[in-house]
């Protein structure tokens, strides 16, 4: 039964909308790609429908529609894209977007590849010829060629008129569609994938172990890419990573020594050059990518299965400390720009993160090499101490008994003055050494307002020497912490003592005691020389002495303070200073309460 025109053309556009509907709503390729090729068969009454997608440089055939063919058999079929979108279509003869290329115009090599339906040959000069061939190239709304459709025993076998070339090529036009919204899934879900890895690779950021880490990169890019092989490789440094680490997913690194040397070479003179993007490298390439290690590269394909990659150096600016290679086989397409930039983008994280792991080590390995310095100088000064104490003491010794035998007084006096100097310097000394090496404290219950009382006790004689009014601000309920009975009571004294110290005569110094938000508090403050802020910058530091030329005339050795801010330090508290050249300073000491207080 034929059907009338109108018949047909009504079916035509409901199989049209039936197609477009499902172009824009679908997500399954396969499944609309059938359904246009089915539409082509049926609505347009050709006998085959074939729809091929371009992956690289290869037709992999998607869909096919028609009787005579076994379609299990096409699916998946792959043809060098140059042998339909080049040769053929070099040859064929434009009709709108269709391409026919007319039986007698084939190269008879190329003839075998054909698939040939079974027709007779016809006289009839509008009759269909069995090697006739007609195509359409599919392309995106930008142009760009994405697929190729193939159709074979028109309507009537005959060669189509221009209506039904026009109807077909409605069907084409939804095709192109088609593949164009895939590619733009695709795009989008393999940029999902590829910012995942590269969020993953910034999460390694702060990983000690280099090897580990370059482990977890690999296995983060294979999993978020279609490949065959990840390869991370991180050149010798020669200060700790005596030899290269080189980390590989599913199969361990395994480029010769020979191989890894002549990509370095080449990777750092393109860095040199400024070019630090991903290079692509390929078997069918005559050139390789144009590496030096070309030859070795080529061998390691043919031996391992792969057909192409893409090569990007691990690096910081100009820096290559290693490369990150991606390898695909035959199955898999080029790489997309956005999967290069990935790549690129991945090689450049992997370089921050190289970096910053040997940063740390370094950072590590000098901070114990301080450390060692410091407990030397510790060692030193404690050594040193007890070496100049003996024969001081047995100096002091001797000199009071000079004077007892009545030698020149002035000298005598000399000579014991000096010698107390000396000896104070060892005790600040031998304080300070002990000090710097004590981790824990005998803490014991203490009342500060004893320690502050036997603070003014020993300072009564000198205060009243040098002109100065001391006084002690009482308090009526106890102070109490836990501290250490000898040290922190030394502090309160180093305090006290600075103040009267430093300050000229007609001055005062007054010595309070405070409970604040949980801390005590003994404030020593004083009308004196003030400091400049300047050197309370350095104040608490070891053999520190303000600059002040008043300050300098007054025997000291810079180590009071140093000593008293560990020990207020270890006993979880702090000394703060507020002072005023000129002026006069308060110096703070803050140490926990006894909690209940
Ligand atoms: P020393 O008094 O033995 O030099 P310190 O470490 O106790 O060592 O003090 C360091 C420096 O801080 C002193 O040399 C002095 O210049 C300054 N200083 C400390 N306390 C006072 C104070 N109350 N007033 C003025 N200057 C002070």
């Amino acid at each position: 039964m034929t059907r009338s025109f109108d018949t047909f053309r009504a079916d035509v556009v409901r199989r049209l909308y039936e197609v477009t509907r499902r172009v824009s709503s679908s997500a399954d390729l396969a499944e609309v790609l059938h359904e246009i090729a089915q539409g082509v068969v049926e609505g347009l009454g050709y006998g085959v429908a074939a729809i091929s997608r371009l992956e690289g440089d290869t037709l992999v055939m998607a869909a096919v529609a028609g009787d005579d063919v076994d379609l299990d058999d096409l699916i998946g079929r792959r043809t060098p894209a140059e042998n339909v979108l080049g040769r053929e279509f070099s040859i064929a003869d434009h009709w709108g977007i269709l391409r026919f290329v007319p039986h007698d115009r084939l190269p008879p090599d190329q003839i075998e590849s054909l698939w040939v339906p079974d027709l007779e040959v016809s006289d009839d000069p509008n009759a269909w010829h069995p090697l006739d061939a007609l195509y359409a190239p599919l392309y995106s709304s930008t142009g760009e060629l994405l697929g190729n459709m193939a159709v074979d025993l028109p309507p009537e076998n005959k060669i189509p008129n221009q209506e039904q070339r026009e109807l077909l090529e409605m069907f084409v036009v939804q095709a192109g569609l088609a593949l164009e919204n895939a590619q733009r899934r695709d795009m989008l879900s393999r940029q999902v994938r590829l910012g995942e890895a590269l969020k993953q690779l910034a999460l390694l950021a702060g990983r000690v172990e280099l090897q580990d880490a370059l482990r977890d990169a690999a296995e983060a890019l294979y999993a978020s890419l279609p490949v065959v092989q990840v390869t991370v490789r991180c050149f010798a440094d020669n200060v700790d990573d005596h030899e290269d680490r080189a980390v590989g997913t599913p199969h361990p690194a395994r480029a010769s020594e020979e191989t890894v040397g002549a990509l370095r070479a080449d990777l750092v003179r393109l860095a040199t050059e400024g070019i630090h993007r991903p290079r692509a490298f390929s078997v069918r390439d005559p050139d390789f990518g144009g590496f030096t290690a070309a030859p070795n590269l080529r061998e390691q394909a043919n031996r391992d299965g792969w057909t192409h990659g893409l090569v990007t150096p691990v690096g910081v600016d100009r820096e290559v400390l290693g490369y990150l290679v991606m390898l695909r086989d035959d199955s898999m397409p080029r790489f997309e720009p956005e999967e290069v930039d990935a790549v690129h983008e991945a090689g450049r994280e992997l370089g921050r993160l190289v970096r910053d792991v040997r940063l740390r080590r370094t950072e590590r390995r000098l901070l114990a090499e301080m450390r060692e310095l410091d407990r030397y100088k510790g060692e030193l000064i404690a050594t040193i101490s007890h070496e100049l104490k003996t024969p001081l003491t047995s100096i002091i010794g001797h000199t009071e008994l000079l004077e007892e035998a009545g030698v020149q007084p002035t000298s005598v006096s000399a000579i014991s003055r000096n010698a107390a100097r000396l000896d104070r310097l060892v005790t600040n000394l031998l304080n300070y050494s002990r000090i710097q090496g004590r981790g824990e404290l005998q803490r014991v219950p203490l009342d500060l307002r004893e320690s502050c009382h036997a603070a003014m006790e020993m300072l009564k004689i000198q205060a009243q020497t040098g002109g100065v009014e001391l006084s002690l601000l009482e308090s009526d309920t106890p102070v109490r912490v836990l501290a250490d009975a000898e040290e922190l009571p030394r502090v309160i004294d180093n305090l006290c003592s600075n103040a009267v110290k430093y300050t000229p005569p007609g001055g005062r110094v007054e010595v309070s005691l405070h409970c604040n938000e949980g801390m005590a508090e003994v404030r020593v403050s004083d009308t004196g020389l003030g400091i400049s802020s300047q050197d309370q910058v350095h104040l608490f530091s070891a053999f520190h002495r303000s600059t002040n030329p008043q300050a300098l005339t007054i025997p000291g050795t810079g180590l009071g303070l140093a000593i008293s801010r560990t020990i207020a330090e270890l006993h979880g508290g702090d000394i703060v200073v507020e002072s005023e050249l000129g002026k006069g300073s308060v110096f703070t000491l803050r140490v926990p309460l006894t909690e209940g207080v």
